[in-house]
């Protein structure tokens, strides 16, 4: 039996739970929840498990914004998903720009590191949910699952390919949400492996077939 991972979910922000811009998000009026992102933490919260964020916001690097703005921008989220009954226990976000040669800038893994340490959890099997490549490849290093949503780059990020073996695609971070929580059941304490991938055809499909999950 493998072990069941622990109820823990971890996030991209910008293009996952908000829209993205090519510009930047940089102030708390440029910050807009995807519709239904909100909702789909809460339900997941509701169902026991606990979200974290793990975002590149290389945006301070560059000087296009302070941390008050960052700051400021969480404070509007943390209060939109409270008015839903949701929240995020932490966000993990690396200010550098690529220049800084950091160790925490997706997709390296040091920002996935810090919140498996922070909060004493073992990564392996647990969902990564982003839009671009790097944010699966972060996790992957560490046995999570790759999840890319359609939403921000998501859609580019299908066309360019190269995804880890096993991503799941989702249209939305609400269809993920549901397609975990509707697989629950079948998949926690399960032996087979493709447990669960039946949820949400229409909502979710595997990049590679050989490996739904
Ligand atoms: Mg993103
Ligand atoms: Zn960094």
């Amino acid at each position: 039996m493998p072990q069941t991972p622990p109820k823990f979910v971890i996030l991209d922000r910008d293009g996952v739970i908000n829209l993205d811009s090519d510009q930047f998000i940089k102030t708390p009026d440029e910050w807009i929840p995807i519709p239904g992102s909100l909702e789909a933490i809460a339900a997941l919260n509701e169902a026991g498990y606990r979200v974290v964020v793990a975002s590149n916001q290389s945006g301070i690097g560059r000087g296009l914004f302070e941390m008050s703005a960052l700051n400021a921008m969480h404070e509007k989220m943390y209060k939109a998903l409270a008015r839903l009954g949701g929240r995020v226990e932490a966000i993990f976000f690396c200010p550098h720009t690529a220049a800084d040669d950091c160790d925490c800038r997706k997709p390296k893994p040091g920002l996935i590191q810090q919140a498996a340490q922070r909060f004493g959890i073992e990564l392996r099997g647990v969902p990564i949910v982003g839009d671009s490549l790097r944010d699966l490849q972060a996790g992957v290093a560490f046995g999570c699952t790759p999840h890319l949503v359609r939403t921000g780059k998501g859609e580019a990020t299908l066309a360019k390919g190269g995804l880890p073996p096993g991503t799941l695609v989702h249209d939305d971070l609400r269809a993920f949400s549901r397609w975990l929580l509707e697989g629950e059941g079948t998949r926690h304490g399960a032996a087979a492996s493709h447990a669960g991938t039946a949820a949400s055809p229409s909502a979710t499909s595997p990049v590679d077939s050989t490996n739904p999950r």
